[in-house]
C-alpha cells in the first residue's frame, strides 16, 4: 500500500530535496507550494502525514493546520512543521494549535525521515479506531474502503468524506452548512448546491446496495443517515 506524504513548502529547492528523500524511502511525495495548493491537494488525496513549512506566501502554517484539524476526514493526520530560526516563537504556538512535531530549518533530511517514520508507526497503531459502522455499512477510513454487507462500494474522496460524516453522526440531522464546513472546510468557497450534488452522487453509489434511501432529505435544512 502507498504511503502518501504531503509537503507544503514554498522554497522549491527544499521542496524538491524533501520529495527526493521521501521517494528514496519508498514514500509517495505530494507537493504544494502554498497553503491554497495544499488545501486543493487535500480535496483529492488523503495523505498519511503532512509536513508544513511555517512561513508560506499566502497563509501562515497555523491557519493551514487549523483548517486541517477542522476537516472530519483528515483531522487526525500527523503534522510535522518546519520553522526557520526567526520563527522559533511560533513553534510553541504551532504545537498548541495542532502540530504533532517540529523541526528547525535547515532540517537534516535524515532526521526528518526518522521523525516521519516514527509518526507513521504511531498513527498506524491507531488504525483500528478508524473503523466506522452503521448497521451493515462499514467504513475503514485509513484504508479508504467502504462495504455494504461485505460488498465494496466505490466512492470518490468527497462522497467518502460525506459518508464518513454521516457515519459519525447516525440518525442525526445535519444542516447543509454543517456539512459544508466539515466536508469542504471553511476556507474553500463552495455553494450550498454543491452539498446537494454530492448527496445525489453518494446515493447513486449506494443504490446498487439498496442503501440510497438511508441518506434522507430533511426539507429546507439538510440531511440525515437513518435506516428505513
Ligand atoms: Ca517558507
Amino acid at each position: 500500500m502507498h504511503t502518501n506524504i504531503l509537503i507544503v513548502e514554498d522554497d522549491m529547492a527544499i521542496r524538491e530535496m524533501m520529495a527526493f528523500s521521501l521517494k528514496r524511502e519508498g514514500f509517495d511525495a505530494i507537493k504544494a507550494a502554498s497553503g491554497h495548493e495544499a488545501l486543493e491537494q487535500l480535496n483529492q488525496v488523503h495523505p498519511d502525514l503532512i509536513v508544513v513549512d511555517w512561513g508560506l506566501p499566502d497563509m501562515s502554517g497555523i491557519d493551514l493546520i487549523d483548517s486541517i484539524r477542522r476537516d472530519e476526514v483528515i483531522k487526525e493526520v500527523p503534522i510535522i512543521m518546519l520553522t526557520a530560526r526567526s520563527e522559533e516563537q511560533d513553534k510553541i504556538k504551532g504545537l498548541e494549535r495542532g502540530a504533532d512535531d517540529y523541526l528547525t530549518k535547515p532540517a537534516s533530511m535524515l532526521e526528518l525521515m526518522a521523525r516521519i517514520r516514527a509518526h507513521l508507526r504511531r498513527s498506524k497503531g491507531f488504525e483500528t479506531s478508524h473503523k466506522l459502522t452503521y448497521q451493515d455499512i462499514e467504513m475503514d477510513a485509513s484504508a479508504h474502503e467502504v462495504k455494504v454487507n461485505e460488498l465494496a462500494v466505490n466512492l470518490s474522496l468527497t462522497e467518502f468524506k460525506l459518508l464518513k460524516l454521516f457515519l459519525q453522526n447516525p440518525n442525526k440531522l445535519l444542516a447543509r452548512e454543517h456539512i459544508l464546513n466539515h466536508v469542504w472546510g471553511r476556507n474553500t468557497f463552495v455553494e450550498d448546491r454543491t452539498v446537494d450534488v454530492h448527496i445525489l452522487r453518494l446515493r447513486k453509489a449506494l443504490k446498487p446496495h439498496a442503501r440510497d434511501k438511508w441518506i434522507q432529505t430533511v426539507r429546507g435544512i439538510g440531511y440525515k443517515l437513518a435506516s428505513m
